[in-house]
């Protein structure tokens, strides 16, 4: 059979570890959780300069980030449960980033992207910040200048791993307070 006539699966989400019978799966809280969460994450895009064209592009059908089930973007953080920073982010704006963050809903997640996200890259200059971390904590960071879409799904798989993988006990946790109240939040 030619190439062009092979059929391509779509990939099928493979059951968490459990006990199974005929007729029942068991499987914990948890991991029952992490798996829907894992594959419906809606991300907010928080784009301003070039990194969010790169994003535009791994939306795009080429890359088509909606395959890891994030293809309903949120422009309102209230429906989004991942924040994407991409580009410079001034230090007048941190205080509309940090709004922003404040206003999602836990359970929540950062992806920082491009170096001018997570370091302020080439602007070392007085009025850019120097990392969105300075101001929100981040789970994730890709680097790049910008990174190339490829980078941006392996940002997004890495978060995949983390959502999948969380306690339903860590927004309770002392350590994730203790996070939280390192950058003044609630
Ligand atoms: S990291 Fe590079 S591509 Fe991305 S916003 Fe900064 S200058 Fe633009």
């Amino acid at each position: 059979m030619g190439a062009e006539n092979k059929i391509v699966k779509p990939n099928v989400e493979i059951a968490p570890p459990g006990y199974e019978g005929p007729g029942f799966f068991a499987t914990t809280l948890d991991k029952a959780v992490g798996m829907a969460r894992k594959n419906s994450i809606w991300p907010l895009p928080f784009a301003t300069s070039c990194c969010g064209i790169e994003f535009m592009a791994t939306m795009a059908s080429h890359y088509d980030l909606g395959r890891f089930g994030s293809e309903r973007l949120s422009f309102s953080p209230r429906q989004a449960d991942l924040l994407m920073v991409m580009g410079t982010i001034a230090k007048k704006m941190g205080p509309i980033l940090r709004q922003v963050y404040e206003q999602m809903a836990e359970p929540k997640w950062v992806l920082s992207m491009g170096a001018c996200a997570s370091s302020g890259g080439i602007f070392d200059t007085y009025s850019v910040l120097q990392g969105i971390d300075r101001i929100i904590p981040v789970d994730v960071y890709i680097p790049g200048c910008p990174p190339r879409p490829e980078q941006v799904i392996d940002g997004l798989l890495q978060i995949q791993k983390l959502v999948e993988n969380e306690s339903l006990r860590r927004r309770s946790s002392p350590e994730y307070k203790a996070l939280q109240m390192k950058y003044g939040l609630e």
